[in-house]
């Protein structure tokens, strides 16, 4: 039997290490002299634990483009939506998964405090705040964020109380996992989320069916169920989200059925929502090609995601008007 990660017992662990609750502090991960650091294009700022992203909407002509965090971020700020968006980034130092694509090396993501430091919101925003230059966008990410689901409550009462809300926009990754946000958080601090101005949240589906989600996450095949469960909620919460889905498989067998499937599923939690899904096409970042040996199964399955790719297109246009498919991101109904 395969050895999976033991979610549940994990996440636990984890939330265990990386959030002090008494003095609402998080472990965030110490970016410089990581060997993540080697793969960014511009050094990591705010004293190592921040970075600065470049969100591409067409960063590989080949692929569907990217709209989500420049759309989102443009329409909440009033900006004219471009090709590319910066945005401040921060990592919660733990992830209960352990992706082989991941661009995160592995010991970022295990909520050591040999790599990480314990911050508040309130230090991090200033480091922000202070960045000459500073990007519109404040992204909370990681790690699994949602590990610490208080870091984005936390954030928005700081940026209500500078009158910096609808003038920064925020947003939160994750990987549809744990149940946190409804379980540790109060009916108050799930509110501020679901009415913040300026918040936008992407939950991350691994893979397009249970055999392409477990061999991309190591966790149980079963969970993969529990992703779409997730995103019900998040959906009937009326929180401003919007997904991505990565389609690594370690088979080409079967691809288009599965694809019908996966997008029936998405249909099932709202008509419209595979229209605010943007499939990521997995990139071999120096991080990733560190881990893989040379006859890796991983190599092959880089290949096969454009067989799945090719069935999502086809999939949508099938299902979906061109006027809808030509609809920005921000403006598909739920
Ligand atoms: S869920 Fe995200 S952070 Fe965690 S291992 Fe996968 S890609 Fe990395």
């Amino acid at each position: 039997m395969a050895n999976f990660i033991d979610t549940d017992n994990y996440s636990a662990i984890l939330r265990d290490k990386c959030v002090n609750l008494a003095e609402q502090r998080i472990l965030v991960s110490r970016l410089a002299g990581s060997e993540q650091a080697n793969d960014l294009t511009v050094p990591p700022n705010c004293g190592g634990l921040g970075r600065i992203r470049h969100f591409s909407r067409h960063a590989d002509p080949e692929w569907v483009p990217d709209p989500l965090h420049i759309d989102t971020a443009s329409r909440a700020l009033n900006l004219l939506p471009g090709e590319v968006l910066r945005a401040q980034v921060f990592q919660n130092a733990a992830c209960n998964w352990r992706c082989w694509y991941c661009f995160v090396p592995f010991e970022l993501l295990r909520a050591s405090e040999k790599r990480s430091t314990w911050v508040t919101a309130g230090d991090l925003l200033d480091l922000y705040l202070a960045v000459s230059d500073r990007p519109p966008m404040l992204d909370l990410t990681g790690g699994q964020p949602d590990l610490v689901p208080e870091w984005v409550p936390w954030t928005m009462q700081l940026l209500r109380e500078r009158e910096l809300e609808g003038i920064v926009y925020l947003w939160s990754d994750d990987n549809l996992s744990t149940d946190y946000f409804w379980t540790q958080l109060s009916e108050k601090d799930r509110e501020l989320v679901a009415t913040f101005r300026g918040y936008g949240r992407v939950g991350c589906f691994k893979g397009f069916d249970a055999l392409s989600f477990s061999f991309n996450t190591k966790a149980s095949p079963d969970l993969f169920n529990r992703q779409f469960e997730l995103m019900r909620r998040f959906v009937r919460a009326g929180i401003d989200i919007y997904a991505y889905a990565t389609f690594t498989t370690p088979t080409p067998n079967g691809i288009e059925d599965s694809m019908k499937r996966f997008v029936d599923r998405l249909q099932d939690i709202a008509p419209n929502l595979p229209l605010r899904t943007i499939p990521l096409k997995i990139f071999p970042f120096r991080v990733v090609e560190n881990r893989l040996s040379v006859n890796s199964p991983h190599l092959v399955a880089i290949e096969h995601q454009k067989v799945a790719i090719a069935a999502w297109r086809q999939e949508l246009e099938t299902r979906f008007s061109s006027e809808l498919r030509g609809l920005s991101v921000v403006d598909v109904p739920l």
